[in-house]
């Protein structure tokens, strides 16, 4: 099975097909945080119907909902999987898809129905524990699980099992049906095993903090679960149609991100961002549980491809699964309108069907023998009836199978002409790097025992003109493999079929020499690191041992030429020393200003260090400062407080002074009379 894909009802896959059944859809209520002050609306439960009422009793009209089961405050976890998932989970281990998925506002309880608490265990820990426990009952099946972890934040797919492994794209195949490419898938063996890459994929998972939820997820996550088996020893069993049967299921545990209205959580910039893409996702999943829940002539198109979340939920979604939607609702009056949009999507939901079927990977030899045996039933079948029809149908079928039979010959036959032909190339390149290799060995001294039509060839390589005829490339380690471009080291030999990376040449790094070699020549790198410029000439023609001799006069030419060779290669040796002094006086200036700059760079180091001195010296008298400011304020306000003591004092004695003048004054009336 590819990796993060669902089982196709395409290619090899054979379905044993089942009846349409509806997505099994729950209610659950969580308790209420806190007590409602004054509620104008309650929601009642009457066994797993569900309604809306004024305080006193009067239902609201339009709010009555049917569901599967209603979960109330009471219900744990561990209840809500035995009435609702464990049937999945036992349907996935005999080769069924199986989906469940919580769905509500944000704080009304998903992740706590998904995930649980240490003392409730959710419904993914349990059932992860559940297969495993099944597996072990299951005697006569081999498993193999593989287990992975995704979340869709901000319409991205990041793998929650693979750090840094994110934006992981969508495809879809008839092999492979609807996968996420690029997907870590660990295979599994005890269910311990998968809840701590269950830890690690939550530590990844993308938390933020709203008003309404510290801790809300924002991201919608998708644990899949791959169930792979095989019967543990099928030619055992006598039932040829199970032999080399393999079952592949795919079990999905969704924890959705809530949908939220911003006016009520408060979210701004980033927050608001995610918030977006979560409603729209969320959106998008309505849209399409709207259009399923339609009867089928108004269903039209289902724009499951619109999101990720439903394009990857698309087969659990009214296909080939068996699902189950538990919808929270947060119990409270402030919450009410949210709560009836998560009850109307739940009994819109209720009403989509699926057809899950058993998904089995069969052999060839396996598909044609169950195709006979069907063939057979259906001849057994009609045996008494004298209905043409279905006489041809069997007649067609048969013939269906002969030219699928035909053409998978016909294809084995072009296969094995491809190898031969391979085989044949592959023998070629042999030959023809070992001819490589034998020219690349020869040197100059043995040049005269090889033939005239090698000695052109290895003529031509050494010609400078052959440099300019190869493609120019402009990023040297960054190469095609071109057919022209042969690189050899003299000393050891080294097969290189590409052109060689740049690190390869160690101290090599010059752009020129890399312009060189891609342009195809033949080129010796240890003679191009010494000598980087040097040109490559013609070598001068070499007289074989049953040539005749040569007469006086060509020897004089011959001479002539080499003389003329002689002052060429002075002449570029001259050229060379004038360029090596030249290159040496560069050196010697570059070296003089490296000097000087160091210079400048150290004087600029002691002026940063006195500068800091200064800076600390100055902070700490700024600190004194301070320290004397505050006791300066601290002596005016002592004095201030003694002033104003005394001024109390001064007042109290001017009164008392006033009383007593007062008295005086009263006591020498009586005298003066
Ligand atoms: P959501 O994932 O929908 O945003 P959470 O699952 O995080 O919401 O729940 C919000 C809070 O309510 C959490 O503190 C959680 O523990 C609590 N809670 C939710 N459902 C229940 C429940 N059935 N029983 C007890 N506490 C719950
Ligand atoms: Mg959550």
């Amino acid at each position: 099975m590819p990796l993060g894909s669902f089982p196709s009802e395409s290619g090899s896959l054979s379905s044993l097909a089942q009846p349409m059944e509806k997505i099994s859809v729950a209610v659950r209520f969580r308790p209420p945080a806190a007590v409602d002050p004054s509620p104008d609306r309650i929601w009642k439960v009457d066994d797993n119907r569900i309604s809306l009422h004024r305080p006193l009793g009067t239902p609201i009209s339009g709010v009555n909902f049917a569901f599967d089961y209603v979960f109330d405050p009471s219900y744990s976890n561990a209840m809500v999987y035995d009435l609702l998932i464990k049937s999945i989970i036992q349907a996935a281990i005999d080769g069924f898809n199986g989906t469940a998925f919580a769905y509500g506002q944000t704080s009304s309880g998903k992740t706590f129905t998904m995930n649980g608490s240490e003392e409730d265990p959710g419904i993914i820990t349990l059932g992860v524990k559940d297969v495993f426990r099944r597996i072990e009952m299951t005697t006569d099946r081999e498993f193999l699980i593989r287990v992975s972890y995704m979340e869709i934040y901000n319409e991205e797919i990041n793998d929650l099992l693979s750090f840094g492994n994110q934006k992981l794209p969508v495809h879809e195949s008839l092999e492979r049906g609807i996968y996420v490419s690029g997907l870590r898938e660990e295979i599994v063996n005890c269910s311990e095993q998968v809840i701590e890459l269950l830890k690690l994929g939550e530590a990844n998972r993308h938390f933020g903090e709203t008003n309404m939820n510290a801790r809300s997820s924002r991201s919608h996550t998708i644990f899949r679960m791959v169930i792979e088996s095989s019967a543990r020893d099928s030619m055992k069993c006598g039932d040829v149609s199970n032999a080399d049967a393999i079952r592949v299921s795919v079990l999905n545990l969704v924890d959705l991100a809530g949908s939220e209205r911003v006016a009520k959580t408060g979210a701004g910039g980033a927050r608001l961002r995610e918030g977006k893409h979560i409603n729209k996702s969320l959106m998008i999943l309505g849209n399409v549980i709207n259009k399923l829940s339609e009867s089928g002539k108004q269903r039209g198109h289902i724009p499951y491809r619109d999101s990720k979340l439903t394009r990857i939920l698309q087969p659990a979604l009214g296909g080939n699964s068996k699902t189950s939607i538990i919808c929270t609702v947060a119990p409270e009056e402030v919450h009410v309108e949210e709560s009836r949009g998560t009850l109307q999507f739940a009994s819109r939901a209720k009403r989509i069907t699926n057809c899950a079927q058993v998904n089995e990977i069969l052999t060839d030899a396996a598909l044609l023998k169950r195709q006979k045996q069907e063939i057979e039933e259906l001849r057994e079948k009609l045996q008494g009836s004298h209905s043409e029809v279905l006489e041809q149908v069997i007649l067609k079928q048969r013939n269906d199978m002969h030219k699928s039979e035909l053409e998978r010959e016909r294809l084995a036959m072009e296969l094995e002409k491809e190898r031969t032909k391979r085989a044949a190339l592959e023998l070629c390149i042999k030959d023809q790097q070992k001819k490589l290799e034998d020219l690349g060995s020869l040197s100059t001294s043995d040049y005269a025992s090889v033939s005239t039509q090698q000695k052109k060839g290895f003529a031509t390589m050494f010609d400078d003109t052959s440099v300019s005829k190869g493609e120019v490339l402009r990023t040297p380690n960054f190469k095609p493999v071109g057919d022209d471009f042969v690189a050899k080291r003299s000393s050891s030999f080294m097969e290189l079929d590409s052109s060689p990376s740049l690190e390869a040449f160690g101290n090599t790094d010059d752009e020129d020499l890399w312009m060189q070699l891609n342009k195809g020549c033949i080129t010796d790198l240890d003679m191009l690191q010494v000598t980087p410029d040097m040109k490559c000439r013609p070598l001068p023609s070499f007289r074989m041992p049953h040539e005749p001799a040569l007469d006086e006069d060509a020897t004089t030419k011959i001479c002539h030429a080499l003389a003329t060779e002689c002052d060429f290669n002075k002449q570029q040796l001259e050229a060379l020393r004038e360029k090596c002094t030249i290159m040496e006086s560069e050196c010697t200036l570059l070296k003089d200003k490296k000097s000087s700059l160091l210079e400048a760079l150290s004087l600029s180091k002691q002026e940063n260090k006195l500068i800091k001195a200064e800076n600390e010296e100055l902070v700490s008298k700024l600190n004194e400062e301070k320290q004397k400011f505050k006791e300066l304020k601290e002596d005016i306000q002592r004095f201030g407080m003694t002033f104003v003591g005394k001024t109390e004092l001064q007042v109290a004695l001017l009164t008392k002074l006033k009383a007593m003048s007062e008295k005086i004054k009263t006591l020498k009336v009586p005298c003066d009379v």
